[in-house]
């Protein structure tokens, strides 16, 4: 039995790159898609939200003279994008799955709904929610948080390239040691960027635990619905 049985994971458009300066991976995308093939398969139903930093984000486009809103568009449609990329490397892994969008753009994607994506899941159908929120001045971490709390998931699974939450910065300080657990008031407290606040006060109002693990790390996600001890779990 799997340790979840829904759960909601958030990939970041920049480990999408790999080895890559932009765009996508293919090798980390057949990699990914493989991971994700084999926990549906053990019986977990899979809701994904995946960011797009690997090709654009709102907030360097201001930097560079754009308007942010547009901006922010682009890097939701970005999110789209890499959608689309998983969702094919998903069915090539042998694995259904759909892409729903926050944004209506048929028939790239069908609208996003609660109801179709519980349908989908339930069907044992993974589900790819692109366009993050729909609106500016959000993060796709917010999307992810938002969307694990409308789908009833048991976890939100943030996959990062880091075994999980340090007292310090692992690279920097020798002491730092991993969190297994920890408390969102322990996070705001000592002041721990995990997430931007939006997305982590989402989960924390609305008790959907986070799990903070390193996503590139082959066999992880397996390890993760085998209830083994990675990463650090956020909770109330
Ligand atoms: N974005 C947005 N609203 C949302 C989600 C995302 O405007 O609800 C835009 C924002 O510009 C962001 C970009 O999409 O920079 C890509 O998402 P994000 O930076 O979260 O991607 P990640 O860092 O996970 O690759």
């Amino acid at each position: 039995m799997a340790k979840y049985k829904r759960i909601l994971l958030k990939l970041s458009g920049e480990s999408l790159m790999g080895s890559q300066q932009y765009g996508i991976d293919q090798q980390r995308l057949s990699d990914y898609a493989e991971e994700i093939a084999d926990i549906v398969k053990g019986g977990t139903q899979v809701g994904i939200v995946i960011g797009g930093g690997n090709i654009f984000r709102g907030l360097s486009g201001a930097a560079k003279g754009f308007d942010r809103v547009k901006g922010d568009q682009m890097g939701m449609l970005a999110t789209v994008i890499n959608s689309l990329a998983l969702n094919s490397a998903l069915n090539n892994a042998g694995v259904k799955s759909k892409v729903l969008t926050a944004i209506r753009m048929e028939p790239i994607g069908e609208y996003y709904s609660k109801d179709k994506a519980v349908e989908l899941l339930s069907k044992g159908e993974v589900v790819i929610i692109s366009a993050g929120t729909s609106n500016p001045y959000f993060t796709t971490d917010t999307a992810s948080a938002l969307r694990g709390i409308e789908i009833e998931a048991d976890v939100m699974l943030k996959g990062t390239r880091v075994d999980g939450i340090y007292s310090a910065d692992p690279e920097k300080d020798p002491d730092a040691t991993r969190f297994e657990t920890i408390s969102f008031d322990e996070i705001y407290a000592k002041g721990l960027k995990i997430m931007d606040l939006t997305a982590t006060t989402l989960c924390k109002e609305n008790d959907l635990p986070i799990l903070v693990f390193n996503m590139d790390q082959k066999g992880n996600l397996k390890r993760v619905m085998k209830g083994e001890s990675l990463g650090t779990i956020v909770h109330n």
